[in-house]
């Protein structure tokens, strides 16, 4: 063991020491709570051992919190913008102190390798600071002359909104929906993924040292069927912001009827990576490698299909297996580390269990396909993989894995191309690689997906909108995308006094 990760598991065993001793509770109306005193046990996916307790919100809990939010609406809607973004930049400040601990806790429980995770309260910082700068202007609108009316429009916060995350990258993107929520003047109440607690709490901290005033930033903790159903379902929650699985957002979906919320949906994905034979070969290799080996392939944006030209696929699968063959996995502190554990032994199982299914469907295992436990103890390790000789309507094309697991497939021709790229229910990303102009862009408006990226990897630009299409999802994050999910939108409109008025009954 390294110097420098013996150092890091000592500082992270700091930093963890208050969870294993406390249990962790909610941040309710700007208090600590226990609430009804139900609990679970948090693990680390590094060995299962032990990361304390964590309250399990009743339904009661889950009212509380939504109360508290709905209290708190008029307050923080009438706080000037101004005054919001200030708040939201000492947010951004708190994060940024806390940054070497929230990296190395959110890796500890949900085992991403530290190398990604250093920037997490960076970009978190990042997203209230690019939201609160927005605050002051978000209610203006648009001005839309008539010829005898002036029409114009004005946005008003919704009010108390759920925010739902899951567990792969869950502080950033808890900070990603909050943070536009509360630029826009509404109140929060988050319920994070079960799996991994524990920097949601540093996040509530945070605010909470930030001065955001009490019952604008809620947080509950449990799970899903009972806290996230009840939350998605009580009748002062005006919106729900999930991110998760598609089956999660279907759900929702049928929670929120009979409320009629609004919803934005961040769901899974199959995404493609189309490598055309006139490709810059290595920047292609590089990014394919990394939209789906970096993050543990735990990442909805990940190029889990690999689409690739006849004439280039056996230069490039030999270099791929290459590089899957040689990516270093292991603790997720190891600053060396590419690839960590899985979030959970669930999750292990469903990850593995493909291995098997991509035989049975009859694809080739080029490299990996295996646990690694028996080399790397009770963890949730298992080998980077590739999957080759795959057809598009096997299990392991068509399903979302969310590991460290790549399917590819060779195709001939732009067309065909298209018609594996969108023959799957999902619609949230692709990549294409090609050095002809007219064909990117003749691929960037055929390709069914929420968003494209040509000749690179997921670049992260906070204006762009963010989201999908079929089952990848409803709505987009990002820009004034997030303040239009956030505001309601209501137009006025004035007449000139020139107009003829339709006259009844005179
Ligand atoms: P999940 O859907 O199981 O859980 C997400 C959240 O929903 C958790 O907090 C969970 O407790 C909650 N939840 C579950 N059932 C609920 C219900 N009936 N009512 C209310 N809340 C409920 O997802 P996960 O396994 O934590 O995360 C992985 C999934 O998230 C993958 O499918 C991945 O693609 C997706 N994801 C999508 C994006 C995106 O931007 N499109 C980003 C990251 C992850």
């Amino acid at each position: 063991m390294s110097a420098q990760l013996q150092e890091n598991i000592a500082k992270a065993e700091g930093y963890l020491a208050r969870f294993k001793e406390n249990t962790l509770g909610h941040f309710i109306n700007g208090e600590w709570t226990l609430g009804s005193g139900e609990t679970f046990d948090n693990t680390t996916p590094l060995d299962q051992s032990y990361l304390g307790k964590v309250a399990a919100a009743s339904v009661e809990d889950v009212n509380a919190a939504c109360e508290a939010a709905a209290a708190a609406a008029a307050g923080w809607a009438a706080t000037p913008g101004a005054e919001r973004r200030k708040i939201l930049h000492r947010l951004g400040d708190e994060l940024e102190k806390r940054a070497e601990e929230i990296a190395m806790v959110e890796s500890m429980d949900c085992g991403q390798a530290l190398r990604f995770m250093r920037q997490a309260a960076v970009r978190g910082a990042a997203n209230f600071r690019f939201f609160a700068d927005q605050a002051p202007e978000a209610r203006n609108g648009l001005s839309l002359h008539q010829a005898e009316h002036t029409n114009f429009t004005v946005r008003s916060p919704l009010g108390p909104v759920a925010v739902i995350t899951p567990w792969n990258t869950p502080f950033m993107l808890s900070t990603w929906k909050i943070a536009p929520a509360l630029a826009s003047g509404c109140t929060v109440v988050h319920k994070p993924a079960e799996l991994s607690p524990l920097t949601a709490s540093i996040l509530a901290e945070c605010a909470d040292a930030a001065g955001l005033p009490k019952g604008v930033w809620n947080m509950v903790n449990g799970f899903g069927a009972v806290a996230g159903k009840a939350l998605t379902e009580h009748p002062a929650i005006k919106a729900v912001a999930l991110v998760g699985d598609s089956a999660t957002g279907k759900m929702i979906q049928a929670q929120t009827a009979q409320t009629l919320k609004r919803l934005h949906l961040e769901l899974g994905g199959k995404n493609p990576v189309i490598v055309f034979d006139d490709a810059d070969f290595e920047r292609a290799l590089d990014a394919t490698v990394f939209m789906i080996y970096s993050l543990n392939g735990q990442r909805c944006t990940s190029s889990s299909r690999l689409l690739i030209q006849s004439g280039i696929k056996d230069k490039f699968l030999a270099a791929l297996k290459e590089r899957v063959a040689n990516i270093k996995v292991g603790h997720p502190l190891d600053p060396e580390t590419e690839v960590g554990p899985l979030v959970h032994t669930g999750h292990y199982d469903k990850v593995t269990s493909y291995f098997e299914i991509a035989k049975q469907d009859g694809a080739t295992i080029a490299v990996g396909g295996k646990s690694l436990r028996d080399e790397m103890g009770p963890g949730n390790y298992v080998t980077p993989t590739l999957f080759v000789d795959a057809k598009n309507d096997m299990r392991i094309a068509q399903e979302e894995i969310f590991g460290p697991v790549l399917t590819a497939i060779e195709f001939d021709t732009e067309e065909e191309a298209i018609k594996l790229a969108n023959e799957t229910v999902y619609g949230l990303a692709g990549y294409i690689w090609t050095s002809n102009t007219g064909r990117a862009m003749r691929m960037a408006h055929a390709v069914e997906a929420g968003m494209l990226w040509v000749n690179s990897e997921n670049n992260r630009n906070l204006p762009s909108p963010f989201g999908g299409v079929k089952m990848s999802g409803i709505g987009r994050d990002g820009g004034d995308w997030s303040f239009d999910f956030y505001m309601e939108t209501k137009n006025v409109c004035i007449a000139h006094d020139t107009h003829k008025v339709p006259v009844l009954g005179r």
